[in-house]
């Protein structure tokens, strides 16, 4: 087999949809190469959310640029997405001093004890406040990647399944399925960089983080949005930037060295189906071992009741994996019109899309069709 492109993609998670779409849409002639059969990579791994007012610089510009895309494809695709911004609850003041500061730049709305009672399932007088981040969407990651791949196939992009890439260079893709040749060549596959290009890889010190994930079911009244809590704030660029949040991460490792020590994220978003994904941990290296601490589990199971007052019933265990490096961004081209971009921290849900556009435009030009009045070079397949 030896077939000519426009534009060759590897990999099929939203950065590698991303770029898809974003010839797809300016009339070039794509395919997509994953060695997976479905959607397996951290895109139907994680929370579902969209996480775009918490982001700081180039990732605030990626996420603002994923936002219309988001909504877009989710009306042309058929998938569940709401805008339902993202509820912050507060549990000590050094939080609501630490929201305060972010909410001066605008896009979150301070909310005092009774509104976080009202609008979220925690326990009374847990919350001292909170914050809605207005911006923020959530989706069904088991649901989203399909449905754009699906709607990507019917927009005329090709998708070569099952079929490993073995090799990158300027114009070739090398897989188990044979050659193919392509004016531009984008490799998208996360953490598997270190593999593909592990020479890329090394020199700009990417690395694996995984992931510890739950899905429980709870008697609680619903989340209206994506939940997140004081372990959240110090994570996201927004918040990370500000001097208040020093005082906010010392008080956390001070007080409960055992979610520090599993570098936890406590947040948790609502899935259509009613269940709650709970999360996580994170351990980073240059391989992730298998092996799921119980006690990781223990110790989020128990947050959980702590912040909800029930007991969860685990109904699924996932682990997730995804790049991390010293930017939060790989985005390279190691030889003229191959192109490696990488969401190398947590977020490449909130800005995959954005990174793809952003990145890609500047080559492939205008949009010559929406996805509405997009007319297919072929039908499209998925192999
Ligand atoms: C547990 C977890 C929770 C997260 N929560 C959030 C969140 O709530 N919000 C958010 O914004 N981000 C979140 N993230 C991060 C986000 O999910 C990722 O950054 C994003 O999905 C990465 O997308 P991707 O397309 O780069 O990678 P992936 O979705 O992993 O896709 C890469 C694809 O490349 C393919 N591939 C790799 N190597 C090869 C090869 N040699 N040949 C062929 N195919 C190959 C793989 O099969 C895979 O399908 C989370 C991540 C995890 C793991």
């Amino acid at each position: 087999m030896s077939r000519v492109y426009d534009v060759a993609i590897v990999g099929s998670g939203i950065v590698g949809l991303g770029a898809a779409y974003a010839a797809a849409t300016r009339g070039q002639r794509v395919i997509v190469i994953d060695r997976a059969s479905e959607p397996m990579g951290s895109t139907v791994r994680n929370f579902g959310h969209l996480c775009i007012g918490a982001q700081a610089g180039v990732a605030r510009e990626y996420a603002d640029a994923s936002r219309p895309l988001w909504l877009q494809l989710s009306r042309d695709a058929g998938f569940w997405l709401r805008e339902s911004g993202t509820l912050v609850v507060a549990r000590h003041d050094d939080e609501l001093r630490l929201l305060e500061a972010a909410a001066r730049d605008g896009g979150i709305e301070l909310l005092d004890a009774d509104d976080i009672e009202r609008r979220t399932p925690v326990r009374a007088r847990i919350a001292v406040g909170g914050a809605h981040v207005a911006p923020d969407l959530q989706t069904d990651p088991r649901a989203a990647g399909p449905a754009i791949r699906a709607h990507l196939a019917s927009l005329g992009v090709e998708f070569l399944l099952r079929t490993s890439v073995g090799r990158v260079t300027a114009g070739l893709v090398q897989t188990s399925r044979g050659d193919i040749h392509a004016g531009l060549v984008v490799v998208a596959v996360n953490h598997d960089v270190d593999q593909l290009l592990p020479d890329l890889a090394e020199a700009v010190g990417v690395q694996r983080c995984g992931l510890d994930m739950l899905r429980v079911r709870a008697d609680i009244p619903a989340l209206t949005a994506p939940l997140l809590t004081g372990w959240s704030l110090v994570r996201y660029g927004r918040f990370a930037a500000l001097p208040e949040v020093a005082v906010l991460r010392e008080r956390l490792h001070d007080e409960r060295p055992d979610l520090a020590a599993i570098d936890i994220n406590q947040m948790y978003t609502q899935l259509p189906d009613g269940s709650f994904i709970v999360g996580d941990t994170h351990a980073r290296g240059a391989g992730i071992p298998p092996f799921q601490s119980e006690a990781a589990s223990d110790l989020m199971l128990e947050e959980f009741r702590g912040l909800f007052g029930v007991s969860p019933r685990v109904v699924e265990r996932w682990q997730g994996i995804y790049a991390t490096g010293p930017d939060e961004f790989l985005v390279a081209e190691p030889e003229s019109d191959l192109v490696v971009l990488a969401a190398t921290t947590g977020i490449g849900m909130t800005t995959g899309l954005g990174l793809a556009e952003t990145t890609l435009a500047p080559r492939l030009g205008t949009r010559l069709m929406s996805h509405a009045d997009a007319v297919p070079h072929r039908e499209g397949t998925l192999r």
